[in-house]
């Protein structure tokens, strides 16, 4: 369906005049070809990004200039995103990012890509274009490099992490033998590459429906230490359990619970693991709250464990929860303990997830109002109050409250 897609069609009628060739490359062609959803459409086109730029303002086609220097225009056609590339050829690389030159030939094009599943082309007649052995791939899901795969590893080491990340996607039985040989080798010199590309592609790999068997891998030939030394004082046994547990309970898989899973919940480790990849504000804050996050009985009554969730939040202890759900699940066949410990953990979990924070009906103004002098009595005297509202299951309503403020300062 993505094909015959009109907004497509005029990408190609538009790349494709005046011998100019256009032809879909990498993730669109590699996931309709395994039969799986298609994201977003890459096009690999002979034409220069002015070119492209020419054409599609005499067609009246939006072009947006998203990476000229690599050679990228994203076409916007019917609202949809086209990004079109000019062919390349790699001229020299430093192991962090190839440098790469402009080009016309194909066969080039498809042979600087990193792997054979990604090298293939569709062209404007729907032809699929194979110039390095993808197709044999995709039957038999076999992640593999273009070439030596050592030195397509030594051209960028990111490569290191797209093999196991596609692995984790797309993969099937053992990783290829040449490939994890030379992943492993190399593996010292991801600390050279930028965080930005390090954290993005790790968490495309923890985003796969089951990361497990990957993550296993990368263990196994020291990757993952490289990357992620967090993960050595656990290891990385807690995966298959929360994997487990999400399938069973619907839960959305999530890249950062499934980190949590297999580093400790130490505030200061964790904040170092952000800072060194770079993690966006809101992503360092979800580890710093569920770090902080107090350990949760899981027999609390519901009251308690409201006032825990309003004085903690809920993000820190929903983590905390959940993870403790997917432990006591996995180990809950035929132990009735930890079937009885899960059932309660769900319930707990069940509260967090519908928690409504209350607000508290009174404010430092309701205590000057009441006569007293401005200064620090005032901040203790409200923060008493709300200790005293909290405690009381937030039913004291406005009125109350007041009255009672009035007793305190009299
Ligand atoms: P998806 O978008 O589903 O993650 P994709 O295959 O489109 O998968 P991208 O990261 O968007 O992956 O890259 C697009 C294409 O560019 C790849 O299919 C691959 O051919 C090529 N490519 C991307 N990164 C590299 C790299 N580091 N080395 C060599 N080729 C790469
Ligand atoms: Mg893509």
């Amino acid at each position: 369906a993505w094909f015959k897609d009109p907004a497509l069609t005029r990408v190609f009628t538009l790349l494709n005049a005046d011998g100019g060739e256009g032809r879909v490359v990498g993730g669109a062609v590699r996931n309709s070809l395994m039969g799986l959803a298609v994201n977003d459409i890459d096009i690999a086109t002979t034409l220069t990004p002015e070119e492209v730029i020419a054409r599609a303002a005499a067609a009246g086609v939006k072009a947006v200039p998203t990476g000229v220097a690599h050679g990228t225009v994203t076409l916007v056609i019917d609202g949809k995103p086209f990004e079109v590339t000019t062919l390349r050829a790699d001229v020299e690389t430093d192991g962090r990012r190839a440098k790469v030159a402009f080009s016309s030939d194909w066969q080039t094009d498809a042979e600087r890509r990193d792997l054979t599943i990604n090298a293939l082309y569709v062209d404007a007649k729907g032809e699929v274009i194979d110039m390095v052995g993808g197709l044999a791939d995709i039957d038999k899901r076999n992640i593999r490099f273009i070439g030596d795969a050592a030195t397509r590893v030594g051209e960028d080491y990111l490569r290191i992490l797209r093999f196991f990340r596609f692995f984790a996607y797309y993969g099937s039985g053992r990783p290829d033998a040449d490939g994890l040989r030379a992943c492993a080798s190399a593996r010292a010199n991801l600390k050279r590459l930028s965080a930005e590309r390090v954290w993005s592609e790790l968490r495309k790999l923890l985003s796969a429906e089951d990361p497990g068997r990957a993550l296993l891998w990368m263990r196994q030939v020291g990757v993952l230490s490289e990357v992620l030394p967090e993960t050595e004082k656990w290891g990385i046994d807690a995966i298959p359990a929360l994997i487990g547990t999400e399938k069973a309970l619907g839960w959305k898989p999530d890249p950062l619970l499934r980190l949590a899973a297999i580093v400790p919940p130490d505030a200061h480790r964790l904040e170092k693991m952000a800072t060194r990849l770079k993690l966006a504000n809101a992503e360092a804050a979800w580890f710093k709250a569920w770090a902080e996050a107090p350990v949760i009985n899981d027999e609390l009554s519901s009251a308690a464990f409201a006032r825990l969730l309003y004085r903690h939040g809920t993000v820190g202890i929903q983590a905390r929860l959940k993870l403790a759900l997917a432990t006591a699940r996995g180990k809950a066949e035929g132990d009735m303990q930890e079937m009885a410990r899960s059932a309660r953990l769900s319930r707990l979990l069940g509260l967090a997830q519908d928690w409504k924070k209350p607000q508290f009906p009174i404010n430092g103004g309701d205590v000057l109002d009441a006569g007293m002098p401005a200064g620090k009595q005032v901040g203790e005297t409200l923060a008493a109050l709300e200790e005293f509202w909290v405690e009381e299951a937030f039913t004291p309503d406005r009125a109350a409250l007041l009255a009672r403020l009035n007793d305190l300062i009299r």
